[in-house]
Order: C-alpha cells, then sequence, then structure tokens
C-alpha cells in the first residue's frame, strides 16, 4: 500500500468512523422527528378543539334563534314566572332541547341582575334535585358569565367545575330585538369529560400516523444500531486481520501451523501459514518446509525427545511443551531453536492443528557453549594455579568475594575463612611490615589505571614466611568507582630464594668467597653519589706471577695459595675495610675513613707483612698500588680500578724484593695512554694500516766451529708515529695483551719468510733464520696448518727455519707443546729455547724437551764478565745441554772475554753486538757476505 493510498483510507476512516459526530446528527434527526410528531399532534388537538368549540357555539346559536326573546322578556326572574305561560313553554323547550340534543346536558337562562347572575330558567324538572327555581341567584358563577352581557358575544368557557361536575358551557346573548339589549343569557352545558373523550376520538387517526412514523423512526434506529455495530465487528475484525499479518509476517520469531508430523502450506481460506521467518531460520522456502515432515528436518539426536513430548501433546495430556531443538538445514548445518509447541485455540478441530513457534538461538547456544568452555577453562586455571586468583573490595582488609581453591595450598587457609572475612581477613595473612606498602601500591596503581604487581611476604597458617607476587588490577564501574580488585598470587618463595643465591653468587668470587670485582663497581658507585665526607681509597695487591705458579704446578696449586691468602687478608676487614677479589690473582681493599697518606701506608704494610710468608714460600712476587678517590675520579669507576690496577703493575716493576707500595699518580696514566697509543698503532698495523711501521731486523748468530754466519735472529721493530722507536718487549707485551700478537706473529713470520728468500736466492740457501714465537701464536690450533702453509707458499727450506720458544711456555701443556714441536720437526724445522736459565724448569725437565737447541739467556753472559771462570754456572749448563743432545747459543755477547769463555767451554754458537747489533736487511746480507767471505755455511 502506498502512502496516498494508506493516507486517504485515514482520512475515510476517521469520517466514517467518527461515532460522536455521528451521534450528534443522530440525536438531532430524532427530536426534529419527535418536536415534529408532538407540534403535529397538539396541532391536530388544537384543531380539533377548536371545530368542537365552533360546533358548540354554533349549536348553541342555533338553538338560541329557536327561542322566542319577547317570551323572555316576558320573565321576571322572580318565583311567579312558574305560572306564566311563557315560562312554561320556554321550560318545555329546554327541556326538549336538553332531553334531545345529545351532547348537550343542561340547557338555561340566566339574566344579570344587580351584577349578579340570575337563574330564569333550566331544563330540568321541577323535580330533580339539580332543578333551580326562576330568581335563584347563581352565586357559584363564574365571572366569565358575564362577559356575553357586556360583549353581545357568545362565549365557549373552559371546563368549569362546580357541584354538579365539570362543564363546558356555550353562552350565548339574548338580544332584545326591539332595544338590541342583551336581555338574558342562553347556555348550554356540556360535559367536560364527553368533550373531552370525543376530541380525543377525534385524534386517534393523528395518534395512529405519529405512533407508525415513531415506529418507523425505532426500526430506522435500530437498523442504524446494528449496522454501527456491524461496522465496529468489520473494523474491528480488519484490524486483527492487520495485526495478525503484521506480526505474522514480521515476527522474529518463526511461526508456522502443522498437521501431525507436516508443516501445513496454507489454510482453506488462503493464508499462508508458515511466516518468513521460520523459512529463514530453517532456511528452506515454505513449499519444501510443507513437503519434508518435521521428523525429518530435526537433528536426530534431538529427535527421540520431541517425539516423546510431541506424543503427549497429541495424546492430550500436555497443552503445549517447549524444547530447545536442533533443526538441520539443507546445507546440513544446525540451527539451534527454541521450540513451542502449542493447541491451535479456539478451531473446531483443536487436536488436528498445532501451532509451533521457534527461535534461533544458535548465537546464545554458541555463546552458552563458549561460556561453558571459558568457564570450565577458567576453572582448570584455576585450579591448577601455582598459587590463589581472588577478587576482593578495596578496602583495608581486601575483603575477599571470591579465592580459588589455590588458597590451601599458599596460605594454609582454606578460602571460605578469607570469603567476607569469615574467620580471619587477607590483611591480617600479609606480614605487617608490607601492608601499608601494599595499600599505597594500590592507590598508585588505580590512580593511573596501571596492572598491580607487587612482591611481599606473607604468614601462611603455620607460620610460615613465604614472598609471594601479586598481579592485578582494578575493576571499575560506570562512574569510575573502584567496584573491586581482581588477581592472582603466587607463590615465588623458591624464586626468592633462587635470586638471593644469585645475588650472593653476582657479588661474590666463588673461589674466594669475597666480594666480586661486580659489587665493588656498584659500592663504589652507590658511594660516588653520598655525601659522606669519609676519605675513601682504594688499595689493590697484585699477585700476578702466580700465574708461573699455576704454570708450573696445576691451576688448583695456585687455587690454594690464593684461598690461603683471601683468608689472610680477611682477617684484616672491618667496617671500613672490606676486601675483594677484583681480577685473577689480585684483591682490591676498599678503605673509608682514614686520615692521611700515611694512615694507608700503615694499613699497606701490615698486610704485607701478613702475606709476605706465603709470598716467600711460594716463591711469587706481588706489588701493592694505592689510588685515593676525590671528587675528580670518583664517578669514573672503570678508570679507578684500572690506575690502581696500574700502580701495583709498577710496583711489581720495582726491583725490590719486598712487596713494594706505590700510590697512583699522573706519571701512570700517561703511561696509559702510551700503552694505548701502541695499541691502537698496533691494530691498524693488524688492519694493513701503515704496515710499514713494523719491521724486521736481523742479527747474526756465529757457528763458532766454522767461524762463520750460520744464521739470522728475526727481530721485530716498530716505529711508532708518537714514540719513535719502541722497543719489542714493550710493545710485544702490548700485543700479547690485546691477543693481536697472532696476527702481528703472522706479519712477522711472513716478513721472516721473506728474508729468507731474498737469503737464498742470493745464493746463501743453508743460512738460517730464527723467527721468536709467543705463547698465545703457538697454542693456536691453526698455528702449524698456517706456518706449514706459508712455507708452501714460499717455498722454502722448512730446516732453515729456527723456532724460538721461551722456555716459560714448556711449564704448562707441556704435552701439547711438545705435539706441536715434534710435528714442526718433523717437517724439518728447529726449535730453539729462548732465555734458558731465566725460567722455572729445570734442567732435568729439558731432557723431555724436543728442542734442538738452548739459547743461553744474556743474564748468564752478563755473569761471566762479574764472576771468575770457576764461580759460574755457565759452563755447566754448556755442558748439561749438550749431554741432553741440544746444541748452545749464547745470547748477548758483548765482550771478547765472553766469546772466549764460550770457545773454551764448548759452546756452538754465539749471538751478540760483539758480532753485530740487529741489521736491516740489505745490510744484514751484506754482513754475511763479508763475514763469510762470500760462502754459504
Ligand atoms: P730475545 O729473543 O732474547 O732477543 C735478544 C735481544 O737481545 C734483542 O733485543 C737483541 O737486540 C738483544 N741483544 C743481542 N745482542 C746483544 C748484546 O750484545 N748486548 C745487549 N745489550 N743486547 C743484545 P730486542 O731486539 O730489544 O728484543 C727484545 C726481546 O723482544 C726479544 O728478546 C724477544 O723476546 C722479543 N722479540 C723481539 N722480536 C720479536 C718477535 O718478532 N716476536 C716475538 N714474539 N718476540 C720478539
Ligand atoms: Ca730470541
Ligand atoms: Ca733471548
Amino acid at each position: 500500500m502506498n502512502n496516498k493510498q494508506s493516507r486517504t483510507n485515514e482520512s475515510i476512516s476517521k469520517n466514517k468512523f467518527n461515532p460522536a459526530i455521528r451521534m450528534n446528527y443522530l440525536f438531532i434527526f430524532v427530536v426534529i422527528i419527535i418536536t415534529l410528531c408532538f407540534l403535529s399532534l397538539g396541532y391536530s388537538f388544537d384543531k380539533y378543539k377548536r371545530i368542537a368549540s365552533n360546533e358548540a357555539s354554533i349549536l348553541a346559536e342555533s338553538l338560541e334563534s329557536m327561542l322566542h326573546s319577547e317570551h323572555i322578556v316576558e320573565l321576571e326572574g322572580a318565583a311567579n314566572d312558574i305560572n306564566k305561560p311563557e315560562y312554561k313553554m320556554l321550560k318545555n323547550n329546554l327541556q326538549h332541547l336538553a332531553e334531545t340534543t345529545n351532547p348537550i346536558q343542561f340547557a338555561y337562562i340566566m339574566r344579570l341582575v344587580d351584577n349578579n347572575i340570575v337563574i330564569l330558567l333550566d331544563s330540568e324538572p321541577v323535580s330533580s334535585p339539580d332543578y333551580s327555581p326562576p330568581g335563584q341567584i347563581y352565586d357559584e358563577a363564574n365571572p366569565i358569565f358575564k362577559r356575553p352581557f357586556q360583549t353581545g358575544q357568545t362565549i365557549l368557557t373552559p371546563p368549569i367545575s362546580d357541584r354538579w361536575g365539570t362543564w363546558i358551557s356555550a353562552l350565548v346573548p339574548v338580544i332584545d330585538s326591539d332595544s338590541g339589549q342583551v336581555i338574558a343569557i342562553f347556555g348550554v352545558d356540556y360535559s367536560a369529560r364527553d368533550w373531552q373523550i370525543k376530541l380525543y376520538q377525534q385524534m386517534i387517526p393523528d395518534f395512529i400516523i405519529v405512533f407508525s412514523l415513531l415506529l418507523f423512526l425505532v426500526a430506522l434506529l435500530y437498523t442504524y444500531y446494528q449496522k454501527t455495530i456491524l461496522r465496529a465487528l468489520s473494523d474491528k475484525l480488519t484490524y486483527d486481520e492487520a495485526l495478525y499479518h503484521s506480526i505474522f509476517t514480521q515476527a522474529p520469531i518463526g511461526i508456522a501451523l502443522a498437521k501431525g508430523n507436516n508443516f501445513l502450506l496454507e489454510s482453506e481460506y488462503g493464508h499462508a501459514n508458515i511466516n518468513p521467518m521460520f523459512e529463514k531460520i530453517l532456511d528452506r522456502p515454505k513449499s519444501e518446509i510443507s513437503e519434508v515432515s518435521w521428523p525429518d528436518m530435526t537433528y536426530s539426536d534431538d529427535l527421540k525427545v520431541d517425539l516423546e513430548m510431541f506424543d503427549q501433546f497429541k495424546k492430550g495430556k500436555t497443552d503445549a511443551y517447549t524444547l530447545e531443538k536442533r533443526f538441520v538445514k539443507p546445507d546440513n548445518t544446525i540451527v539451534w531453536t527454541n521450540m513451542t509447541i502449542s493447541k491451535l485455540m479456539g478451531l473446531a478441530d483443536e487436536r488436528e492443528m498445532h501451532l509451533c513457534l521457534i527461535e534461533d538461538i544458535t548465537a546464545r547456544k554458541l555463546a552458552e557453549h563458549n561460556l561453558f568452555e571459558s568457564e570450565r577453562s577458567k576453572s582448570v586455571l584455576l585450579s591448577n594455579l601455582p598459587g590463589m586468583a581472588y577478587r576482593c573490595c578495596y578496602d583495608i582488609n581486601w575483603t575477599m568475594q571470591f579465592v580459588s581453591d589455590g588458597c590451601f595450598k599458599l596460605t594454609g587457609y582454606k578460602a571460605e575463612d578469607l570469603i567476607n572475612n569469615k574467620n580471619l581477613s587477607y590483611n591480617d595473612i600479609i606480614t605487617p611490615v608490607y601492608r601499608q606498602l601494599l595499600w599505597n601500591e594500590w592507590a598508585n596503581v588505580l590512580r593511573l589505571r596501571k596492572p598491580f604487581r607487587y612482591e611481599y611476604e606473607i604468614t601462611t597458617a603455620t607460620g610460615e614466611q613465604k614472598w609471594v607476587m601479586e598481579l592485578g588490577e582494578g575493576i571499575f564501574n560506570d562512574s569510575d568507582e573502584v567496584e573491586a580488585l581482581e588477581g592472582i598470587i603466587l607463590d615465588i618463595s623458591d624464586r626468592k630464594t633462587a635470586e638471593d643465591r644469585l645475588l650472593f653468587t653476582s657479588e661474590h668470587d666463588s673461589w674466594t668467597g669475597l666480594f666480586n670485582r661486580r659489587y665493588l663497581e656498584k659500592i663504589l658507585n652507590d658511594d660516588a653519589y653520598s655525601i659522606n665526607p669519609e676519605k675513601r681509597a682504594l688499595v689493590c695487591i697484585n699477585l700476578n706471577t702466580m700465574y708461573l705458579l699455576s704454570l708450573s704446578y696445576g691451576f688448583g696449586y695456585s687455587q690454594n695459595v690464593l684461598k690461603s691468602i683471601a683468608d689472610t687478608l680477611s682477617v684484616l676487614c672491618n667496617s671500613k675495610r672490606m676486601l675483594f677479589s677484583s681480577y685473577e690473582y689480585r684483591f682490591v681493599f676498599y678503605l673509608k675513613a682514614y686520615h692521611t697518606k700515611d694512615d694507608l701506608l700503615d694499613f699497606c704494610k701490615e698486610l704485607s707483612d701478613r702475606i709476605s710468608p706465603i709470598m716467600i714460600a711460594e716463591r711469587i712476587t706481588g706489588g701493592i698500588g694505592i689510588l685515593e678517590i676525590n671528587d675528580d675520579n670518583k664517578n669514573d669507576i672503570e678508570l679507578m680500578l684500572k690506575n690502581v690496577l696500574l700502580a701495583t703493575e709498577s710496583s711489581l716493576k720495582n726491583d725490590e724484593s719486598d712487596i713494594s707500595i706505590i700510590f697512583y699518580d699522573d706519571e701512570m696514566s700517561s703511561q696509559i695512554n702510551r700503552e694505548e697509543n701502541i695499541s691502537r698503532e698496533l691494530l691498524q698495523i693488524c688492519d694493513g694500516i701503515n704496515v710499514d711501521r713494523l719491521y724486521l731486523q736481523f742479527q747474526p748468530i756465529v757457528d763458532l766451529s766454522k767461524n762463520k754466519i750460520c744464521g739470522f735472529e728475526a727481530l721485530a721493530r716498530l716505529n711508532s708515529e708518537y714514540y719513535g722507536n719502541v722497543p719489542p718487549n714493550e710493545f710485544i707485551q702490548v700485543a700479547e695483551k690485546n691477543k693481536l700478537i697472532i696476527k702481528l706473529g703472522d706479519i712477522i713470520i711472513n716478513k721472516a719468510l721473506f728474508f729468507l728468500r731474498d737469503l737464498e736466492n742470493n745464493g746463501f740457501s743453508n743460512i738460517t733464520v730464527s723467527i721468536n714465537i709467543s705463547a698465545i701464536q703457538l697454542l693456536r690450533n691453526d698455528f702449524s696448518d698456517n706456518l706449514l702453509e706459508m712455507i708452501k707458499r714460499f717455498a722454502i727450506n722448512p730446516a732453515n727455519i729456527w723456532l724460538e720458544l721461551t722456555e716459560s711456555i714448556f711449564s704448562s701443556n707441556f704435552d701439547e707443546i711438545n705435539k706441536i714441536i715434534s710435528r714442526l720437526k718433523n717437517q724439518g724445522m728447529k726449535i730453539a729455547i729462548d732465555d734458558f736459565g731465566t725460567g722455572y724448569s729445570s734442567l732435568a725437565r729439558e731432557r723431555e724437551i724436543n728442542a734442538n737447541c738452548l739459547k743461553i739467556d744474556k743474564y748468564f753472559i752478563d755473569k761471566l764478565l762479574i764472576y771468575q771462570p770457576g764461580e759460574t754456572i755457565t759452563s755447566d749448563i754448556i755442558s748439561m745441554g749438550h749431554k741432553l743432545g741440544h746444541r748452545i747459543i749464547a745470547e748477548g755477547v758483548e765482550y771478547a772475554s765472553q766469546l772466549e769463555y764460550l770457545i773454551k767451554h764448548g759452546c756452538d754458537m754465539v749471538q751478540g753486538y760483539l758480532i753485530s747489533k740487529p741489521l736491516n736487511e740489505e745490510i744484514a746480507i751484506e754482513k754475511l757476505r763479508v763475514y763469510n767471505n762470500g760462502s754459504d755455511c
């Protein structure tokens, strides 16, 4: 229906249906009709009355004309009139008149005498009780009786009552024809009742007409009334129909009529029996719904219950039933419905058909399922939670509304003990010192709407202290007020213990049990920001030479010595002196509240005295460095520790036999800078920058048996950008410290091999080149392979290569080093033990060393100048070396006397300034040529 149409209908129905207006019209119509009826009746009545009056008057007048007025004149109005013939004649006339003229009851003649109405004669016989004798004054006469005397007109009176009854009288004046005067009135009385009856009798046709009219009106009204009722009924029906249709088609529930096992497509009146929602829910068109029976559309699991309930319903045991059931859609998916089956009331065959209402509750079912699942997993989660989940009020007692089962395991109290603070509140369980802190923390996070996380201790039912971690958050209502708090409380006691342990290990040295360097740094850092005016200092004891102990006797041994030193030093600790094991073989005292430098020195002496016996016994040396902490250095802890270590290292260099004590000063820092610069330069060289700054010099080695140069020792040189020539002792040590020696070593070997090839190219095919190899280099896995690879590349005879290893190398990893050496020797190379006699290996051990040669350290050669030949052991070393099958080279031969001694005692080779200083390549070759007279060795 379009809009326009609906509006028209609306306006029509407005007029049609406005009963108030209709009733008004109707009322007016009825009033008019009734009024007209009465008016018509009144009019007729008047008309009949007028006719009757006229007739009466005319009758009376005609009767009067029949009387002889001359007779009446004769009457005197006295008793003697009776005897007058006129009287008798007139009396007869009147009597005759009254008897024969039907409606007339009385006739009489009266005269006005002295303003009194006097009866002259009447129609009544003398014997009648109503007889009035002539001359009798009619004192009951109505004044109207006088009017004909005054007007000379006939008068019809209204009904007048007297002692004889109620009368209507026609009074005709009797006029004397001579004088023209009214001499008497002639009156006839009509019975008022008869008069009235007659009038009404005349009215009967009118009454009948009016009555018929009214009857017609009533019939009309009744018809109208019936029509109104019908129209109202029809309207109601239309409304009901519209309402039903709207609901049926638009209802959000599916509606269908069914008969037995089938839904009905249409009613016998053509109405649809299946609404669109029903089609939608079952996802089938209604034609299909009506063809497939409902048990066929029902999900198999739900069919049994449905059929049972339906059976009860059919038998009339229930009026209706509701069931949550599943229908199967054409695509075999399922729709969950809430179905109600009920009787179709008001129909003749109630049992035949029934109403089926379905509501799609798939979403609800899904939500229920999800809720169930989430509730289930929540409950699994809560019951397996290593702690307790809670919901509590935000009050000082933390009044619990919900507590999970984990409560008992965590606190030793049952959940119900805590709910609503039944037996105790959660606050009671919290260890008192944390209560206020916890409250403050919650207040803080709730204000910022942040999640809560806090660790604190609780006291369980058995009195045990437990560390817990609480994680939670506030629940806010619509007005932004805290409604509750929710979260979990976890037992973290184990973690705390582990943390404590970790903290201990992170702050302590595992071997000595002393605080470690990390903790020292932490404390120094903390103190750097304190405004304590106390003087502070670091005292570092450097026992670096202990590494030699471990080389000789193994790591375990040196660690035990270290432990006993740590124990000895620990005795000196007090609240102002803390002891740390800072680096390997180094201890640091952190001193506070001393007064002067002398106090520090006194302390250092004391500690030196305490550890000296151990150091002497173990043949280890040490140094003590002191660094005073001041405002300039207090913030750079790294530097502070480095500097105090530097002080110990320079104290180590002191040759004094006692442990020397050195204060850190600025000179030391410039030393540090030098080392750093050298290190940087070496790094550049390794990276291929300024490579020429590293070069080799070659020092001749003379074979005493032939007095010919048989080889050269390759000695590394560094021409520093900042410091000019830096001695190899210094830069090699820096390179070793920074592990640069590996790359640097390769460069040196490369250059040495280059020299060796030049020698060969110059015709010297059995001149050897000795290359110094650091321990770090040798112990690299790939050292041998690398070296052999290079030799191959240069196509050099490996027999011309000597490798010089310092004696101390052999103290550690003896077997492994011997293995490496053997391999190199097998390739034809020779091994020399450098600086022999300064290290720790005993001569007896040399036997086992797979070397070819011993280089006696300059120390022993120098001694030749001081002592008498018989007093030195140099000759012993030579003969011992020979006995062990090694050849002997003497280093640092500067004087002829030394050479003499060496020749005398059978030394094989010498090297020293006496013959030549280390030389650049060309000069070295030139020297060789000259010395050997151009021949090989
Ligand atoms: P070293 O292996 O004992 O080398 C012998 C040292 O004694 C050299 O000092 C040499 O110049 C010096 N010398 C030789 N004859 C005399 C003499 O008659 N009188 C005096 N006073 N000294 C003499 P240099 O070159 O300063 O080397 C010092 C140390 O540096 C070497 O001692 C060696 O341990 C190390 N070094 C030098 N070059 C290398 C290298 O390429 N690699 C490794 N790893 N170390 C090297
Ligand atoms: Ca050497
Ligand atoms: Ca040497």
